[in-house]
């Protein structure tokens, strides 16, 4: 049987001032929202869930995280390496503990 009721995601471009694109650098970036409407014959009649604005650019598609939303990367740790066995040291390593080298600053 033909489905003429359901839901149906809508993309929403919201009427802000579009922003920088952290991936070309043009201000092309502008939020979207995808919305989730309950359809009956194709027509959206009601809206069931308001999606989560998300910065995607227009030129490149690129989607970047809207900016109230916290990063979870986390901090990149640099990783230092013994000079001497090649081996990857703690921060607080002075010395290797498998070779006894001096840590490179
Ligand atoms: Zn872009
Ligand atoms: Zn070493």
């Amino acid at each position: 049987m033909f489905l003429i009721a359901g839901i149906t995601a809508r993309v929403v471009t919201l009427d802000e001032p579009a922003q920088r694109c952290p991936a070309c650098g043009l201000f092309q970036a502008r939020r979207q929202r995808v919305d989730h409407w309950f359809s009956l014959f194709f027509i959206p009649l009601l809206r069931v869930k308001t999606g989560q604005p998300l910065l995607v650019c227009q030129r490149c598609q690129h989607p970047t995280a809207a900016p109230s939303t916290p990063s979870t990367a986390p901090a990149e740790v640099h990783a230092r390496h013994c000079g001497g066995c090649g081996r990857r040291l703690a921060a607080d390593h002075r010395f290797c503990p498998f070779c006894g080298r001096g840590a490179p600053e």
